[in-house]
């Protein structure tokens, strides 16, 4: 199975960042070089584990649990941007304001995940909202004309307090998300 660790949206911010999507979606109708993501499984990824041998599963759980507390901090997501480059885009993101917090606890997730096999990532930790991937990485100046038509690419802001345990199943629509843990900070119980 392949797994991998993330923060989820809360629903407000899903429907606004949703309905922008769709915005630029249609503004780009016809582009078969953009594969769009679900709206429903748009996630902050922590930590992608990979494939994972369905046994392994309540090892890493068990590690996970373990894991200890967090304090909560706010996320904003605002702004759009292009990995690695506008100029040779690969990823169309929608942006997150995080304070240090953030990358900590993904520091501290990928430190425990480590003795089970997961290496590190050699890249920095840049975390987004992945809403494209575009497969040419060639510039697509029809998105970047819609968003500079879009008014202020503001989607609000929320505590996060808890991280989940993704299976991803790819499948020819976009790959499909779905929880198997929940793990809270300090503010709520884990399950
Ligand atoms: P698809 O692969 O069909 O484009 P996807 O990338 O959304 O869909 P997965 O490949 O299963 O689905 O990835 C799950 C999550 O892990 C996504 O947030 C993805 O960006 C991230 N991810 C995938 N591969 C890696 C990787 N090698 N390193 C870091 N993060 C990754
Ligand atoms: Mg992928």
């Amino acid at each position: 199975m392949r797994l991998f660790i993330a923060i989820d949206l809360p629903d407000s911010i899903r429907a606004a960042l949703s309905r922008e999507q769709a915005r630029l979606r249609a503004a780009c109708a016809g582009n078969k070089d953009i594969r769009w993501t679900r709206p429903e499984g748009v996630h902050v990824t922590l930590k992608f584990l990979g494939e994972v041998a369905a046994p392994r599963l309540p090892e890493v759980i068990g590690v996970l649990s373990k894991f200890g507390s967090f304090d909560s901090f706010e996320i904003e997501v605002a702004g759009f941007g292009f990995f690695p480059s506008a100029r040779r885009p690969r990823v169309f993101w929608a942006g997150l304001e995080a304070p240090p917090a953030l990358a900590h606890l993904a520091g501290r997730i990928e430190a425990a995940m480590e003795p089970l096999g997961f290496p590190r990532e050699d890249r920095e930790f840049h975390p987004h909202l992945t809403l494209a991937r575009i497969e040419s990485q060639r510039p697509q100046p029809v998105l970047q004309a819609a968003l500079d038509q879009g008014g202020p690419a503001n989607f609000g802001r929320f505590a996060a307090s808890e991280f989940f345990l993704f299976e991803s199943k790819l499948k020819p629509g976009g790959a499909e998300y779905s929880r198997l843990a929940r793990f809270a900070g300090s503010d709520g119980s884990s399950s």
